[in-house]
């Protein structure tokens, strides 16, 4: 059939990258597979969450709460700021969405660092916006300077990511502080903090005190990663109240179920038991960077559940390899690899599979 004849598309559909989520790999013989292209938390959900999950299941019949009224007013406790600043969505992901449906239109540029997160240029696209990709720095970390330096009227919201995926580095607070003497009030600048909980640098910007110190700042935070509730679709927006409310405008309605509403409030409250696995994590990503340091890799030094492995044209050599030791990981073709800190063994074998690519 020709094209004239099929019902139209947005032109900006042609344009859209399908988003790539990690994939899984199959088992080769003998070898379990392991899938660490995500990163999720390798660990089950606590025992004490799934109960309440079990119990929110056996409510499925009725809509959920369109406010997550609980939730909101758990996180408004825990940030000790008011409901009226908090939002809500299906995961971070989805409230990034709601956030740029809310501020970006036609014509008005989003900008962000590039490489980042791959979610940010689709979100844009769909809003009918323009993304303005603003380079890392040679160490990976963000060039505020260089991002200050592209704003312009049109300008609607401005995303850093830290820790950045997929190169694990932290945006430091003086970093930020500077940045946002520079940043007009009427920009919107979003810190996404999806993996904070695995940051140990401690000058990393603090997302929920820059943002209370100023107007025009506001926070991004997940479910998904250090609480592990990535199959639960939870996460939140903390920022300006009229900015809050315009998030809670655009979202999907009854997004959030009340499955994902109640495990999420259940996790705030054994914190303590999940940033004990957090603790963890955050051990085995040293002794994983230690291991690869050992056999002659430079790697960025990561604050996240994950570490990046700049392999340049040997990447998809090494993506391969990794398949062939039934281990999935994140390739981005010509730059590098995202190999997410998991279950030990996957790991061990991910260093086996490394040596031959250290330089
Ligand atoms: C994983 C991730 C998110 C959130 O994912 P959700 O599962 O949608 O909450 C947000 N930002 C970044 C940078 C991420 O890597």
């Amino acid at each position: 059939m020709s094209k004239e004849n099929q019902p139209r598309l947005r032109p900006e559909m042609e344009a859209l990258p399908t988003y790539k989520a990690g994939k899984k790999v199959s088992a080769v013989a003998g070898l379990e597979a392991f899938k660490l292209s995500s990163n999720e938390n390798a660990n089950a959900p606590l025992p004490s969450v799934l109960e309440v999950i079990y119990k929110a299941a056996t409510e499925v019949n009725r809509y959920p709460d369109p406010f997550t009224t609980q939730l909101i007013t758990a996180l408004a406790k825990k940030f000790d700021i008011p409901a009226e600043q908090i939002a809500t969505g299906t995961g971070s992901v989805g409230v990034c969405q709601q956030i740029v449906q809310a501020v970006a239109g036609a014509g008005d540029e989003v900008m962000f660092a590039w490489r980042s997160f791959e979610a940010y240029p689709i979100i844009a696209t769909i809003a009918g916006a323009k993304s303005v990709q603003v380079p890392l720095r040679a160490d990976g970390g963000h060039d505020l300077d260089a991002m200050a330096a592209a704003i312009t009227n049109r300008t609607r919201v401005i995303f850093i990511c830290t820790p950045n995926n997929p190169t694990g580095g932290i945006v430091t607070q003086s970093e930020v502080d500077t940045f946002l003497t520079k940043v007009p009030n009427d920009i919107l600048v979003v810190i996404d903090e999806a993996y904070i909980e695995f940051n140990s640098d401690p000058d990393a910007v603090a997302g929920m005190k820059t943002m209370k110190a100023h107007s025009n700042v506001g926070v991004l935070r997940t479910f998904s990663k250090a609480y592990g509730l990535a199959g639960l679709r939870v996460g939140y927006f903390a920022g300006p109240t009229h900015i809050a409310e315009a998030v809670r405008k655009t979202a999907v309605p009854f997004g959030v179920s009340n499955i994902a509403q109640e495990a999420a409030v259940a996790s705030l409250e054994h914190e303590a038991e999940l940033f004990d696995r957090v603790k963890q994590i955050i051990l085995d990503r040293q002794w994983f960077e230690d291991e690869l340091a050992a056999i002659g890799f430079d790697t960025p030094p990561s604050q996240a559940n994950f570490v990046w492995l700049p392999l340049g044209a040997r990447t998809d050599e090494f993506t391969k390899a990794c398949e062939g030791i039934a281990v999935a990981i994140r390739p981005f073709s010509g730059e590098g690899v995202r190999i997410s800190i998991g279950e030990r063994e996957a790991m061990q074998r991910v260093i086996e599979a490394a040596k031959p690519f250290a330089s």
